[in-house]
């Protein structure tokens, strides 16, 4: 079938059906009142007591404390949680596991990552992560997945989704496991201004909503040094100036310091990992008021369960030199005050499990309040999506959670999401 007559047959069939629900259910009986004991104003840091959520169809209409219930309305009581706003990952790759480290990827099809893509949507979503961006995803798995939620065939969080990242030839994001006569090369490598461009094209062409860019080496990868910068500016500068024209934020995986650099110089909107940021790169993404993304639950994780997961030795000793020296630089860059955004690059320890990175955040030296307004409205910020997401907010859509005990003496809560609700509707 014909890919723009079924973009268009979407763009119609969405306002037919919401046609179709409003005309069978005359207000006030369409709102929703969700009560809770308290209610986190993710803003201001302050618990809303008696707290009352008013929604009518899948947003917010209004929210505070102790509101007039409108007759006939729908009560969804929660009794002493505590209501949150949805959590947001920046940093997912839904369609990859733990176990498709190293070799084993190569015996997984592309309709199977899809499918581990659809159980792993759903596990991301019942943990209380109603939004993620996906950053870097196998022959476009990510855009289809996105669609099947968006069309409500599967359970999902919001997608914001990459595609294939961007890769120098033999970076980390290209294919490097196969010998010569193979002639594998991933499909997101790009080397030179000109190939960058068509990518970058190629990738919005095809359903990306995020321009992802591997732009020093990486960790588990094979044959690469995740300190050396694998971009060159010229081309970073193409790749972001091409994505932001066409209305695109870009993210860069970047561990070493130059590659940091780089990118920041060239205007990119996310430093992924952000590993051995110095002094410098802390000061440059201050003034260029660039997004730092750290991903550090994953350490403890991956080193723990490498050999569960058959873990590839060259891959094991890069971990186990990177991430230690990762905390202690993402610490520094955290006291220093370089926005962070909430990330787990979850596939790489199991999905659902992404609430742990809040703990870590709190080691490195954030207050509660501060770790969970990373994953709120500094990750909303930088998806663009502050209309939608992050807050719980009159206008914006009704993805809220709600947990026992307090998360703001306590941000372990967050690992324990008791019930979740996406687009007024309660999905746990
Ligand atoms: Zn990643």
């Amino acid at each position: 079938m014909n890919v723009i007559a079924t973009s268009v047959r979407r763009a119609f069939a969405l306002p037919l059906l919401l046609l179709a629900c409003s005309a069978a259910s005359a207000a006030p009986s369409d709102v929703t009142a969700v009560k809770a004991a308290h209610m986190l104003d993710v803003r201001s840091g302050a618990l809303v007591d008696n707290a009352v959520v008013l929604i009518s169809g899948e947003r917010i209409t209004a929210a505070g404390s102790q509101l007039a219930i409108p007759a006939g309305a729908q009560v969804i009581d929660l009794g002493n949680k505590t209501l949150l706003p949805g959590l947001i990952d920046m940093h997912t790759h839904l369609t990859g596991d733990p176990q498709d480290a190293g070799y084993s990827i190569i015996a997984k099809s592309v309709p199977r990552a899809t499918l581990t893509g659809a159980k792993n949507a759903r596990l991301t979503l019942q943990a209380g992560f109603t939004t993620v961006r996906d950053v870097g995803a196998d022959a476009y798995t990510d855009i289809g997945l996105r669609d099947a939620i968006n069309d409500g065939d599967v359970p999902g969080p919001r997608m914001a989704a990459s595609g294939p990242p961007l890769s120098i030839t033999g970076g980390h994001c290209d294919d490097t496991m196969h010998a010569p006569e193979y002639k594998i090369t991933s499909l997101g490598v790009a080397d030179g201004v000109d190939e960058a461009l068509k990518v970058t094209r190629r990738n919005i062409k095809y359903g990306a909503d995020v321009i992802k860019i591997c732009a020093t080496g990486g960790v588990l990868s094979f044959g690469d040094d995740p300190r050396t910068s694998q971009y060159t500016l010229e081309e970073l500068k193409a790749i972001v100036g091409d994505a932001h024209r066409l209305g695109r934020k870009a993210a860069a995986h970047a561990h070493g310091g130059d590659g940091i650099k780089l990118a920041v110089l060239a205007g990119i909107d996310s430093i992924e990992h952000g590993s051995y940021i110095d002094d410098e790169g802390i000061k440059l993404m201050k003034e260029h008021k660039t997004w730092l993304v750290p991903t550090l639950y994953l350490g403890d994780w991956l080193i723990e369960n490498a050999e569960a997961i058959k873990l590839p030795k060259p891959l094991l000793e890069k971990a186990k030199v990177v991430l230690p020296i990762a905390r202690q630089n993402v610490a520094r860059a955290i006291k220093a005050g370089v926005p962070i955004a909430f990330g787990t690059d979850a596939a790489v320890y199991p999905h659902g499990l992404n609430a742990r990175e809040f703990g870590i955040l709190v080691k490195l030296g954030m207050t509660p309040i501060q770790a969970i307004r990373t994953a709120t409205v500094n990750a909303s910020e930088l998806l663009g999506w502050t209309d939608r997401v992050g807050t719980i907010e009159a206008g914006k859509f009704a993805d809220m959670i709600a947990v026992d005990g307090e998360p703001l003496k306590d941000v372990k809560t967050l690992e324990n999401v008791q019930w979740v609700m996406k687009g007024g509707a309660v999905v746990k």
